[in-house]
């Protein structure tokens, strides 16, 4: 099956890519304008990233939309995750932000969270939620990954390493976006199962 992926992070392509293998995914081409993300979750703004990559390309249409939630902050930066320290901001800007704000508290809990969305060129849609939970690592470690990963200590595989220092695949095996991608796969297969 042919998919456009409705995102301009390299990062989430590379991992969507990776974890759905079996199917054809195409990038999501120069002239496609995305929607602002003002939704107010994470499957609002999912389902209209996928929405305006269907209607623009006649294709059916992936997107994510994907944060980090962090209990002492009652779940910020959540759906800010890419903008916490300010529209320009850098992964390191957002991830300094959230190390300094929780240090203020005892709770270092934090919870990845990806909700992938699918569009068909009939209107047929579909959305699928993955989690991941684990600690906030006291300084960041490690090169694999994006974002938070450097000081994100998945529960998953011991919360001894942070992400960014997990293989790519120990990463899809546990992650929010890798459960969400694996959701999808199976209700695919449910949907039309192979010859
Ligand atoms: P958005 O889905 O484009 O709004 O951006 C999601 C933001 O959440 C990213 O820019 C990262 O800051 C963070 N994020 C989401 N998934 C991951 C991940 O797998 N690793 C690290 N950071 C992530």
């Amino acid at each position: 099956m042919r998919l456009v992926v409705a995102t301009r992070n390299q990062h989430k392509l590379g991992e969507l890519a990776a974890v759905l293998e079996s199917l054809e995914l195409v990038a999501l081409p120069d002239g496609v304008a995305l929607p602002p993300e003002t939704g107010t979750t994470f499957e609002q703004n999912a389902l209209a990233k996928a929405q305006a990559a269907a209607h623009a390309t006649s294709c059916a249409a992936i997107a994510d939309d994907s944060g980090i939630e962090a209990s002492a902050l009652a779940g910020a930066p959540g759906l800010r995750s890419a903008r916490f320290a300010g529209e320009q901001a850098s992964d390191s800007d957002n991830l300094d932000k959230l190390l300094r704000a929780v240090a203020r508290h005892g709770d270092r809990s934090v919870a990845y969270v990806c909700v992938l969305a699918f569009v068909a060129p009939d209107g047929a849609e579909a959305c699928f939620e993955g989690r991941c939970e684990g600690t906030l690592a006291l300084a960041p470690r490690g090169e694999g990954g994006f974002g938070y990963d450097p000081a994100f200590l998945p529960h998953d595989i011991g919360g001894e390493r942070t992400i960014a220092e997990l293989s790519p695949a120990e990463k899809h095996a546990i992650s929010h976006r890798g459960r969400a991608a694996r959701a999808f796969l199976a209700w695919l297969e449910r949907r039309a199962p192979p010859p």
